[in-house]
């Protein structure tokens, strides 16, 4: 039977199978070694085969079907194996704030990047903004007008005041949607708005899982009530920006890639070189390539190892 999963805690996943039903469901042993350079051969949103679903005990998945994408994290353990957060995105939303915490641009121009090196849409929306004053409000409208400039969609809203829940709503419908965002930005107060069954359901699910451990750090599938799902990320800070060559960066820089073929050099890195139309089109002042974008780039480039390429 198909089925798409909905939680992993690492020896146990849950699943909803294609007639609607949850189950908890173990791994087929094969898988275990399986996966080379990941460090879970399962991930939430992954589509699976299941067998032996009428027995709880003995239920398990016995296919994992190809992904369409997904993102993954850095494995804490060991460096140089990945993660997978989740699987099938259709798209992702970063819940960002201006103030009350300041989401910096860095931290919001690598979450974008990042989603761009996996070609899933991004949605960028500002959590807060009845704590901003008239000022803040304008200066929020210029950056959010900075990334709607490059083709994001972009936007306010106030979980608080209920302020843009709707827009936002509408973005999520019947799509798959990995929710991202800092610490403190106002996801969890998002997320039991979205679902008021949210808070019954995350003590259940603690309880199945073996309490307290490691409840908060796996992904987990929330089915909305109108049509789709929301994957929430509880302690994941940042996605793995993972193989990106300092030469493909730009690649991802929707405003770079759409002017780079105008480089007087193929393998220009916009930094110094003649002939840079990226450097061209910063000196015209135009607002085509911001500074704050700009800086983002070389700050990213400078994170990358050369070596390891
Ligand atoms: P999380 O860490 O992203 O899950 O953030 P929480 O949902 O725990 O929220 C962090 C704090 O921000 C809490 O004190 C919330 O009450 C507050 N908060 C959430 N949404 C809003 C909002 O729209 N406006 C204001 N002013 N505060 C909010
Ligand atoms: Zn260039």
């Amino acid at each position: 039977m198909q089925a798409t999963v909905y939680k992993s805690t690492g020896s146990w996943y849950q699943v909803k199978t294609e007639t609607g039903l949850f189950a908890s469901v173990r791994l087929a042993g094969k898988f275990k070694i399986d996966g080379l350079s990941t460090s879970n051969p399962v991930a939430v949103g992954d589509w699976v085969t299941v067998a032996g679903i009428d027995h709880v005990d003995t239920a398990i998945i016995t296919e994992i079907h190809k992904r369409k994408n997904h993102v993954v994290r850095v494995s804490p353990q060991r460096k140089k194996q990945h993660h997978i957060i989740a699987a099938n995105l259709d798209q992702s939303v970063l819940i960002a704030t201006y103030k009350e915490p300041k989401t910096s641009t860095g931290f919001i121009d690598r979450f974008l990047i990042t989603c761009e090196a996996y070609h899933i849409p991004a949605v960028l929306v500002f959590n807060k903004t009845d704590l901003l004053t008239a000022a803040d409000h304008e200066a929020l409208e210029q950056c959010l007008e900075r990334y709607r400039a490059i083709g994001y969609r972009s936007f306010g809203i106030s979980v608080h005041e209920k302020k843009g829940i709707d827009v936002l709503l509408d973005i999520l419908h019947d799509k798959t949607t990995l929710l991202s965002g800092h610490s403190g930005v106002g996801k969890s107060t998002l997320i039991n708005t979205l679902f008021p069954d949210f808070a019954l359901r995350t003590g259940a699910v603690s309880a199945w899982s073996g309490k307290g451990l490691h409840t908060t750090t796996f992904a987990e599938m929330f089915d909305l009530p109108e049509g789709g799902a929301v994957i929430d990320t509880p302690g994941i800070r940042e996605l793995g920006l993972v193989d990106i060559a300092r030469e493909e960066l730009s690649h991802y820089f929707p405003e770079m890639r759409d002017r780079m073929n105008d480089c007087q050099f193929n393998n220009c890195m916009h930094i110094n070189e003649p002939g840079c139309s990226i450097k061209k089109a910063m000196a015209r002042d135009d607002d085509s390539i911001s500074i704050e974008r700009y800086q983002s780039y070389l700050n990213m480039l400078d994170s990358i190892d050369p070596v390891s390429y």
